[in-house]
């Protein structure tokens, strides 16, 4: 059984990790998608209301689950005894970085290996970061997230606004 873990801020998840998570469950016997929670990055979504948008949008994959975490990446890989971390690449400016951090863990972890995801060419250039700018200046996001993530938004910005 090959248990793969899949990390990231996912504030809040964008199609494009959707396309990651649901790929990555074709390859892999389990796959636990982890939401960092790091509050240096101070996330616009807290941790446990980015893992309920993602429940609510991996519901119909039985073989993908979600939890928050906290700290090392490759500590969180053995607690759910993975042996793959899984990342999404796309273009070269997330290259640097991921390969950076993937050998970084290497040298924490020689038992764990990093396996990228190349982005699907119709999400390449979408990012959380980008999504969030273009809703707050009121635009439309349905085309860059599902439904949960929408909604989440939307109240999130209702919030914001009172
Ligand atoms: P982080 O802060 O760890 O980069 P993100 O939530 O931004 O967290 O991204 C998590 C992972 O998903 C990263 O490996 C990132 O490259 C990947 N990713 C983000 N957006 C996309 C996308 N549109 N297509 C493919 N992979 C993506």
């Amino acid at each position: 059984m090959v248990i793969a873990v899949y990390p990231g801020s996912f504030d809040p998840a964008t199609f494009g990790h959707l396309d990651v998570i649901r790929r990555a469950s074709y390859s892999f016997d389990k796959v636990i998608v982890g939401v960092l929670n790091n509050s240096a990055k101070s996330p616009l979504f807290s941790a446990e209301e980015r893992v309920n948008i993602l429940r609510e949008e991996t519901a119909d994959i039985p073989n993908v689950y979600i939890k928050s975490f906290t700290g090392m990446t490759v500590n969180f890989a053995r607690e759910n005894h993975a042996k793959v971390i899984v990342r999404g690449l796309r273009a070269v400016t997330d290259f640097e970085y991921e390969l950076q951090m993937a050998q970084t863990n290497r040298v924490l972890a020689p038992d764990i290996d990093t396996v990228f995801m190349t982005t699907s060419l119709e999400y390449a250039y979408l990012s959380s970061t980008i999504m969030k700018e273009v809703a707050l200046f009121g635009g439309d996001i349905s085309r860059f997230a599902p439904p949960a993530t929408l909604r989440a938004v939307k109240e999130k910005l209702a919030c914001k606004q009172k």
